[in-house]
């Protein structure tokens, strides 16, 4: 498992320090343009989760830790299992924004 916490924190002031306003992908903390899924998320999370529920994709995504993996921008790819379920939960998950 590829666990690099310290990538996400790096790429999480850098937004901080070009945009003002902290645009952060919810699920892998890359630079967010938009909101999907409830909340803020990148292109890739995004396009990933599209394929993903096509042709019920996900449902053959396997874990090799259980479903134990942190998702960041860096292991995004490892771990499609872990990706798409961490998007799934933040789409069930009631909305607390007021846009
Ligand atoms: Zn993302
Ligand atoms: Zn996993």
């Amino acid at each position: 498992m590829v666990v690099d916490q310290q990538a996400a924190s790096v790429q999480y002031s850098q937004a901080v320090k070009h945009g003002g306003v902290v645009k952060i992908c919810g699920v892998c903390s890359d630079r967010a343009k938009s909101l999907h899924f409830g909340g803020m998320a990148c292109d890739s999370c995004k396009a990933f989760f599209r394929r993903s529920v096509q042709n019920e994709a996900y449902k053959h995504f396997r874990c090799s830790y259980e479903g134990r993996c942190s998702i960041t921008i860096t292991s995004r790819k490892c771990c499609q299992y872990c990706r798409v379920r961490y998007i799934g939960r933040r789409m069930a998950e009631p909305r607390h924004e007021c846009l």
